[in-house]
């Protein structure tokens, strides 16, 4: 067992009005961690992150670090507003202290079931990080699924950040991979393209999809649109190049056309009746310019929003609970077994 300054797995949980969902997520994790602290002598920390929730999920946490029948520590940070998924895990990972770290959502999507199958996956050694990936998209709207598989498809070809559909942000991580993670100053952070882009070896299990414990999702059919759009473009400048490409190509078009005017006017004289081609491709024409001056608008605003260096979360408060108990339920669970052995 490691001292208590150094967990051997902190679990970091991004939490936004998850105050139906948390007290059941303690138990599940506790069903889970107890045994693991009972038969291999590990620490554990939990570290609470409440994203500016609206709902006293505060007091949850709160009251969660005050319990004693937990097999961690329970340490807890709030912000002074919600400031996204994103920067809750980023500031989760940045007070993790664990030898390894795990991140799961607090709505039992991502089952604490598979913690062990995970960490001895990751202390046999031949990885840095244990990521869970779906399998199923049962429960979900037919478009919300279509559109995420068009987006997987999309952001592979396009950037060098390999993002595997369906891959959740459930994941257990190696201390070299975490600061590698959080190396990385960004403050537009696509938490998936930037665990493909950081490399290591990963290995990948697939599970069914659960449905939430309570509560509902954060996330509208816009939000996800506008999170894929910030994961293109926080890991590809393709479109950029799309910007140049269709430009090129509306110049050979023109080309074309003109040629085509010339030896018409050459053959057959110069009649006055070109108004509704004229507009056709002056609007084609306008309507490339405005979006390729968008895709570049696009660019331009996320550098201008980097450049600031703005942090990407403020803390409000933060606390910790005492340290889990040497001899919890989990001890006596093993001494029992230990017992039925003799
Ligand atoms: N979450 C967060 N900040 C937000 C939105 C969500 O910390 O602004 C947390 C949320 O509490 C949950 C996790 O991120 O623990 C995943 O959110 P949700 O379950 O709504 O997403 P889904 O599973 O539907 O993709
Ligand atoms: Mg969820």
């Amino acid at each position: 067992m490691s001292d208590v300054a150094t967990p051997d797995l902190s679990v970091v949980v991004p939490c936004y009005n998850e105050r139906e969902s948390l007290p059941a997520f303690a138990d599940e994790l506790s069903r889970v961690l107890g045994p693991m602290r009972a038969e291999k002598g590990l620490c554990f920390e939990l570290v609470l992150v409440d994203d500016g929730s609206s709902d006293g999920t505060l007091d949850v946490m709160r009251s969660l670090a005050e319990r004693d029948d937990l097999p961690c520590q329970v340490r807890w940070i709030s912000f002074s507003r919600n400031f996204g998924k994103e920067s809750a895990l980023i500031a989760g990972l940045e007070a993790a202290r664990g030898a390894c770290v795990a991140t799961m959502d607090a709505d039992l999507q991502d089952p604490p079931s598979l913690l062990p199958e995970m960490y001895d996956l990751l202390c046999a050694g031949d990885c840095d990080s244990v990521a869970t990936r779906r399998v199923t998209r049962a429960g979900e709207p037919p478009i919300r699924s279509a559109c995420a598989r068009l987006f997987y498809r999309v952001i592979n070809r396009i950037s060098d950040a390999d993002i595997v559909d369906g891959a959740r942000d459930f994941r257990l991580m190696s201390r070299p991979m975490v600061d590698a993670v959080l190396s990385l100053g960004e403050r537009n952070r696509f938490t998936k393209g930037i665990y493909g882009w950081v490399g290591f070896r990963t290995v990948w299990l697939p599970y069914e999809n659960v449905e939430r414990v309570a509560g509902e999702t954060k996330w509208s059919f816009f939000k996800l649109a506008a999170y894929a759009l910030d994961g293109i473009t926080a890991f590809s400048t393709a479109p950029l190049a799309f910007a140049s490409v269709m430009g090129i190509a509306l110049c050979l078009v023109a080309l074309a056309f003109a040629i085509f005017v010339i030896v018409r006017a050459a053959l057959f004289g110069d009649p006055v009746d070109g108004w509704p081609s004229l507009m056709t491709v002056i609007l084609l024409v306008a309507g490339v310019q405005l979006l390729c001056l968008g895709v570049i608008g696009q660019y331009l605003a996320k550098t201008y929003l980097e450049t600031k260096r703005r942090p990407l979360y403020l803390v409000r408060e933060r606390g910790e609970g005492p340290c889990a108990r040497e001899t919890g339920d989990g001890r006596g669970e093993g001494d029992a077994a230990g017992g039925a052995a003799r």
